[in-house]
């Protein structure tokens, strides 16, 4: 039995994985692979269209919302989108809470002024700051909903005028939010939407229009948009993964029917390891992320020695990011309960064997 707690690419449904290999073999009784069909057919414009409606239904999107699957990852639209929307005579504000947010600011500088309204870095990014303010000349505020690396995650939406971009790369689909709230979202589909190699892109139809004129056509949101998602080859069998995703997340309830089970997981887990001394939390409470879980322990030799009992139980990516250090679980939203308990009765025999 192998749990795995991967930080991503990571845990999908095992019957999405059933479907999509025979998909491999015989696509939908047609003798043809999922592989080999043309994506200007109707039989991918099927899986495109069901999966564009599933995100409308499941994050309950108004009709002024467009969603799109791009390629290049989020890290692409670390520049893509102030290349659209910045310029040397604009401003965009960011907020900074970890690796994946001082990217995107790097980014964005190549394109015009960015200002940080926030930084939680004087504390090696464990909180996320609280009481900052947007200016309202910004052109947008960016922020990363959940901190991957960091293990922290917002608990609510910024208020500001100025329109709200996220990258929600690892907590999309994992709670209930309003999402017509925001004018920009983002999320690199290998957490919790699917298969790498696919970008989900949900943006509001005036936000768009304030876009920048003359950029190359891959680049331009509005070309993709005028496009449905095929300006090019789109990523045919990565698109396919994620509509069987959103499938299986909409017949098991949706996000709120998600959101219980995975309040579930998190709680269990953090509630046992809040009282194990061994184990610390560098992350504020308020701030824990439900979707990636990071703790330590003082002592390096029982941290290898955790490391291997974790192996030996089929325990896989537990260890942390190498800029952080210590443990990681990643509790993303195709991971069952029965992981978690699994993973907690092993840090409970782990303490008692090591209490005495
Ligand atoms: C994983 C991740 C990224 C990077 O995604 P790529 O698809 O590898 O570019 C960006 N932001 C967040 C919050 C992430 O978790």
């Amino acid at each position: 039995m192998i749990h795995n707690f991967n930080a991503g690419p990571s845990i999908l449904p095992k019957e999405v994985f059933e479907e999509a290999s025979r998909a491999i073999v015989d696509f939908n009784n047609t003798g043809l692979s999922i592989l080999e069909i043309g994506h200007r057919t109707p039989l991918f414009e099927n899986v495109l269209n069901e999966a564009v409606s599933l995100i409308k239904d499941l994050m309950q999107l108004d009709s002024n919302k467009e969603v799109l699957f791009l390629h290049g990852g989020a890290s692409t639209q670390f520049f893509q989108l102030p290349m659209n929307f910045l310029s040397k005579e604009k401003k965009a504000s960011y907020l900074d809470c970890g690796v994946w947010g001082t990217k995107a600011i790097k980014e964005a500088k190549n394109f015009g002024l960015v200002e940080v309204v926030a930084s939680s870095e004087d504390k090696n990014y464990t909180y996320i700051p609280t009481g900052f303010e947007v200016p309202i000349d910004s052109s947008y505020f960016h922020y990363t909903t959940n901190n991957t690396i960091e293990g922290t995650q917002m608990q609510w939406i910024p208020e500001t005028s100025v329109p709200l971009v996220a990258d929600m790369s690892s907590d999309i689909l994992s709670r209930e939010m309003d999402f017509n709230r925001f004018s920009f979202i983002y999320a690199g589909a290998q957490k919790n939407i699917g298969a790498a190699g696919v970008n989900l892109v949900v943006a509001d139809k005036e936000f768009l229009k304030q876009g920048n004129e003359n950029l190359p056509s891959m680049m331009d949101y509005r070309v993709h948009v005028a496009n449905g998602s095929m300006l090019n080859t789109p990523p045919v069998f990565a698109i396919y993964v994620c509509m069987l995703t959103l499938r299986w997340l909409k017949k098991n309830g949706g996000i709120k029917a998600i959101e219980e089970i995975n309040s579930k997981k998190a709680e269990l887990l953090y509630s046992t390891l809040e009282q194990i001394p061994l184990f610390q939390l560098p992350v504020n409470k308020a701030d824990r992320s439900f979707m990636n879980a990071v703790f330590t322990m003082e002592n390096p030799t029982l941290e290898k020695e955790f490391v291997a009992l974790c192996k030996k139980e089929g325990m896989v990516g537990v260890e942390g990011h190498r800029n952080v250090g210590g443990f990681r679980v990643s509790l993303y939203n195709a991971l069952p309960l029965s992981s978690v308990e699994a993973i907690t009765d092993l840090i409970n025999a782990f303490a008692n064997k090591y209490a005495s």
